[in-house]
């Protein structure tokens, strides 16, 4: 087990510095990097995950690479444009409500703009908003943007989604009701959303989480948590492995960090991440490599809960 803490190029999710453990098993090398302030009981399934890699491996994939999404956060329209231009990618995800509905706005004019046409936008609130806010914002945001693919998770509650589903003509997207929900085989999104996002670390692995994309019955998206390449392996795995992918997925999120394990990172080429699994490096696990025992004691307790 090595435990690493890379930097990050952006504040995201309000951390500047990303921490896990990589553990080999029989496999290969899976990831353990559930956020800091998750309760052991929460990080179950991402060991799970982690030891899926490390033990079993994954089913075999239907497709040899995915496309996926560029990630826009909280920066100027400028910063917006030459990260969409940049990536490479015909779909661009912005993260909005945290600030101003008019700052958000020109965020989306800028990405549409570096997107064309063709392009797809797609906005992430993070469960911020309540109903009233969410139809206002959608309704300005759709506008914006020349036009939304989805909003992800508007507001907290399934009731708030589909009551926000009622009023838009947006498609809506479940994140955090599905991830966060006690048995995501049994949440019943439909009404409440249009398509699934799916994470495979936070959902119990490529197999589980195979298995919710088809009790829910939606199209899936597939996200990452901003793991190493090691973790973002698994969700390219689950993201080859599903019957049907409609949508771009979020697992393009690499380019968030200032160093990886491998030298051949994950990162995509025109649009697409190709699905060979990479391993790890010795000398870049050692670059990345910290001491500190709280992560393997969390690592502990949690097997010894499993
Ligand atoms: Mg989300």
């Amino acid at each position: 087990m090595h435990v690493y803490s890379i930097p990050m190029n952006v504040r995201f999710r309000g951390i500047t510095e990303r921490s896990g453990v990589l553990v080999e098993g029989p496999a290969g090398w899976g990831e353990f990097c559930p956020f800091v302030e998750y309760d052991d009981e929460e990080c179950v399934p991402w060991l799970r995950c982690a030891l899926e890699a490390a033990d079993e491996g994954w089913p075999e994939p239907k497709r040899d690479k995915v496309p996926v999404n560029c990630t826009v956060p909280v920066v100027s329209p400028e910063r917006a444009h030459e990260i969409v231009k940049s990536s490479g990618c015909g779909t661009a995800k912005v993260k909005v409500a945290e600030s101003t509905v008019e700052e958000d706005c020109e965020r989306l004019e800028a990405v549409r703009d570096a997107l064309g046409p063709q392009g797809h936008v797609r906005i992430d609130a993070n469960m911020l908003w309540d109903v009233e806010t969410a139809v206002k914002a959608i309704k300005a945001m759709d506008r914006a943007a020349g036009g939304l693919q989805y909003v992800e998770q508007p507001c907290r509650t399934l009731d708030e989604l589909a009551q926000v589903r009622r009023r838009t003509t947006v498609l809506i997207a479940a994140d955090e009701s599905i991830r966060k929900a006690e048995d995501p085989v049994k949440v019943a999104v439909a009404g409440a959303a249009d398509i699934a996002v799916i994470k495979v670390a936070p959902l119990g692995g490529v197999r589980r989480a195979l298995e919710i994309a088809e009790a829910c019955g939606l199209p899936c998206v597939v996200s990452s948590a901003l793991e190493t390449s090691v973790g973002m392996a698994a969700g390219i795995a689950l993201a080859a492995a599903l019957p049907e992918l409609d949508y771009a997925c979020g697992l393009a999120t690499l380019s968030m960090f200032q160093g990886d394990v491998t030298s051949a990172p994950l990162r995509p080429e025109n649009g697409y991440l190709a699905v060979p699994r990479t391993a790890p490096e010795p000398d870049l696990i050692a670059e990345h490599e910290i001491d500190d025992p709280r992560w393997i004691d969390r690592l502990n307790r949690v097997r010894a809960s499993l």
